[in-house]
């Protein structure tokens, strides 16, 4: 499952090479074929993302929705066309380049009211600077569920994955069994800003990097992290303990990052 740095990355890489082009659209694989024949020949005006959403804006007022889910993918290349690789489900050819799109779990055209509506339903995204955070605070402290799961529910609050999760919670030092009635809105904005701040790094980098001053490593992923996955805790060097939320997996150091259950009087 992409992170919500590589989905804002995708849009700004993909607004680039689109925007103020009439598309050619098509659907090699055939599965989207009426919806490609709407779009083809329409000006793209803009690329954009909503957690991990993406959005392909036409003149028309038509809008491209794509959600890559668990096993979508995206490949670019510059012209000449080269034959379709897979199951591409819509290719998209501007003047200068191809964006196939394979498997993703959403591809649909939306017009006017839809548009609002999906974009209501998504939570405030850290990486848009249009976004209100007091709407995720809103959520946050009204629920009992672990603080872990409502920072990765896009609905509450959009961008975080699974790897920024237990990275943010410890590097804020709350631990991710917190109930969200327990967080006070000053721990909630160093949530955020943390947030904001990391997966800005993630789109610049194009690798989820969470060390303070690191460079991407050079492992398949050029992940650099503080305890996902790891044994011990960099700062106080004690076990890190792992669970799940949702069935994904979750870090935590209990030293480093103590559960208080506790509601706080004042928010
Ligand atoms: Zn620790």
């Amino acid at each position: 499952m992409p992170e919500g740095h590589t989905i804002h990355r995708a849009a700004r890489d993909h607004h680039r090479i689109l925007a103020g082009q009439q598309l050619t659209v098509s659907s090699p694989q055939g599965r989207f074929g009426a919806g490609a024949s709407l779009l083809t020949g329409q000006l793209c005006l803009a690329v954009e993302a909503f957690g991990k959403h993406l959005l392909y804006r036409f003149k028309n007022g038509d809008v491209l929705h794509i959600h890559l889910g668990l096993f979508g993918r995206i490949q670019k290349r510059n012209l000449p066309l080269v034959e379709p690789r897979g199951a591409v489900r819509v290719r998209l050819v501007s003047d200068t380049h191809v964006i196939d799109i394979n498997g993703p779990t959403i591809c649909r055209v939306l017009a006017g009211q839809e548009v609002l509506s999906l974009i209501n339903r998504i939570g405030p995204d850290v990486l848009r600077s249009d976004s209100d955070p007091s709407l995720a605070f809103n959520r946050i402290t009204k629920s009992k569920a672990p603080i872990g799961r409502l920072i990765m529910d896009q609905s509450v609050m959009a961008g975080i994955g699974n790897i920024y999760r237990s990275e943010i919670l410890w590097r804020q030092a709350v631990h991710p069994k917190t109930p969200g009635k327990a967080i006070d809105r000053q721990t909630f904005d160093r949530i955020w800003a943390d947030a904001k701040a990391l997966l800005k790094i993630g789109v610049k980098r194009n690798a989820i990097i969470t060390v303070d001053g690191a460079r991407p490593s050079k492992s398949r992923y050029r992940e650099r992290v503080n305890i996902f996955a790891k044994d011990h805790c960099p700062t106080c060097k004690k076990a890190i303990r792992r669970f799940e939320i949702n069935g994904r997996r979750t870090f935590v150091c209990e030293t480093c990052q103590p559960l208080i259950m506790e509601i706080p009087i004042f928010k």
